[in-house]
């Protein structure tokens, strides 16, 4: 029997459970999983109604076959009297932002609906709640250490270990940051800080946003200085009409820069018709992989460097309840934002937290002040600097090495893993967020769908 061990059962582990269940065969998954929860990790484990999809339901289908399978879900969902509140937007079911924690249902019915399909041909899933902490490869299989000392073996594993979350300062003081920090989704911790207190975040993308969304939640009503490097906000999604698909109609346009002048050139074109420049933008996704793995490490590195602020705040854009938050509290001065640098902790009396920071621009740093620190500075993408026993084993033991620019590790576009001398592994796997140094965007809802559906015919396809 083919035994398959996933480590991770966020998202990206429970689609591949569910794909592989689906797949004809005998064969038997585990998902180690240290939340009580499979289908929900960081991003789907969110309980507040604010914390929404940043896209709607039309966009967010876990199905690569049917676009309209979170469309579909939803209506049946209301119309059984679920999420009541979604009378609130007043659009039809395609156009609305669920919360992510109805998300997180829908991800587990479909698991769920995957056990049964799977029952009839011995195909099983199990959730282990355990951490795995340690793995080894040999000629015949894998072999997982677990937290609890235990061993398990398998014919395959796949790392869908998710996000680490990033804490970085100038003096990489991630330690002194993070124990000050409030997390950005606990609502009932903010419940705690003093209402007209002023708190301080450091970021000013997505997570910034639903730290907002919380802290309003929590009835927290003082400022907010909000601090990033760049000072530049998440755009709002709006429903732009169709574009045509010029990357497809050009295969010329390969290297970042070409890309990026023929983009704008569009977004011109299309604000002088009177159309949302999001509809030439959007067009755009579906290109990237390609245009990411084609680009010399050169490009790479110049992207990341000079048009990754822009790509994040263009095109991770903010769901349109959270915005209008956001942009009230702009209006009403309690959020301001500054371009800055952190540059780590300072001390600070009365039980507040103090940060040290240089304004752009500015040569001198200066010390600010609050009754909480919001970190919401994103991802720690370099699995050199995560603090984690597995990521820490297995480089030690030399079976990944970092992806491009360090972002994730290194894998074949089938997602099997490469060891320390670059070669592809015929039992170890990845996918999701630690691609991101294959794909560049190997996190949002799509993304991991399809990466699941490939990687299950990847894996059911090889010998046990
Ligand atoms: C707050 C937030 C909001 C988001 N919103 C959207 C959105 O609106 N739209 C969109 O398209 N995308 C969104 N994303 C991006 C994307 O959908 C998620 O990142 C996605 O959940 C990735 O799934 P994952 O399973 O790979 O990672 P994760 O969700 O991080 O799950 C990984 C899981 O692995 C477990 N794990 C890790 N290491 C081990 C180990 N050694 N042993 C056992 N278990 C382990 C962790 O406990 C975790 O639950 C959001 C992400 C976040 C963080």
């Amino acid at each position: 029997m083919n035994d398959i061990l996933i480590i991770g059962g966020g998202l990206s582990g429970t689609l591949l459970a569910a794909q592989l269940l689906r797949l004809p065969g005998q064969r038997r998954v585990r998902v180690f999983e240290t939340r009580a929860e499979l289908g929900r990790g960081e991003a789907y484990s969110a309980t507040e109604l604010g914390h929404t999809l940043n896209g709607n339901a039309a966009r967010m289908s876990v199905d690569p076959d049917n676009p309209d399978d979170l469309t579909q879900w939803l209506t049946a969902h209301i119309a059984a009297g679920g999420w009541p509140e979604s009378d609130a937007q007043p659009v039809p079911v395609a156009e609305l932002f669920p919360p992510r924690g109805l998300f997180g249902v829908y991800v587990q019915q479909r698991l769920a609906e995957a056990r049964q399909v799977g029952q009839a041909h011995g195909a099983t899933v199990e959730h282990v709640r355990v951490e795995v902490v340690d793995l080894q490869v040999d000629a015949t299989g894998v072999r997982l250490s677990l937290a609890d000392g235990s061993q398990v073996r398998g014919s395959q594993a796949v790392l869908a270990t998710g996000m680490f979350p990033a804490a970085r300062t100038r003096q990489r003081q991630s330690s002194g940051l993070n124990a000050a920090a409030v997390d950005p989704w606990d609502v009932q911790a903010m419940r705690g800080l003093d209402p007209q207190g002023r708190v301080l975040i450091i970021g000013s993308g997505l997570t910034m946003v639903d730290a907002v969304v919380s802290l309003d939640q929590a009835g927290h009503r003082g400022p907010i200085q909000v601090y990033s490097r760049h000072g530049l906000l998440p755009h709002v999604r709006r429903q732009p009409p169709t574009w045509p698909d010029f990357l497809a109609a050009d295969l010329s346009l390969r290297s970042p820069l070409q890309v990026w002048r023929a983009l704008r050139g569009q977004c011109r074109q299309a604000m002088a018709a009177g159309i949302d420049w999001q509809a030439p933008l959007d067009t755009v996704r579906a290109h990237i992989g390609r245009l990411w793995s084609q680009a010399s490490e050169r490009e790479k590195r110049q992207f990341v460097r000079h048009a990754r602020p822009w790509w994040e705040s263009h095109h991770h854009r903010s769901p349109p309840p959270s915005d209008a938050l956001l942009q009230r509290l702009l209006a009403e001065g309690r959020v301001t934002i500054a371009a800055a640098s952190l540059l780590g902790m300072a001390p600070a009396e009365n039980g507040q937290v103090g940060i040290r920071v240089r304004d752009r621009g500015q040569a001198r740093e200066r010390v600010d002040t609050g009754v909480a620190l919001i970190n919401s500075t994103g991802i720690e993408y370099d699995w050199r600097r995560v603090d984690r026993p597995l990521p820490r084993q297995l480089l030690a033991r030399g079976l990944i090495r970092p992806g491009p620019l360090a972002l994730g590790i290194a894998a074949a576009a089938n997602g099997a893993v490469e060891n320390r001398e670059g070669r592809a592994s015929p039992r170890l796997f990845a996918m999701g967020p630690p691609l991101r140094g294959l794909w560049w965007e190997s996190t949002a809802v799509t993304d991991v769908a399809a990466q699941a559906k490939a990687l299950a015919l990847t894996l059911a396809g090889a010998r046990g």
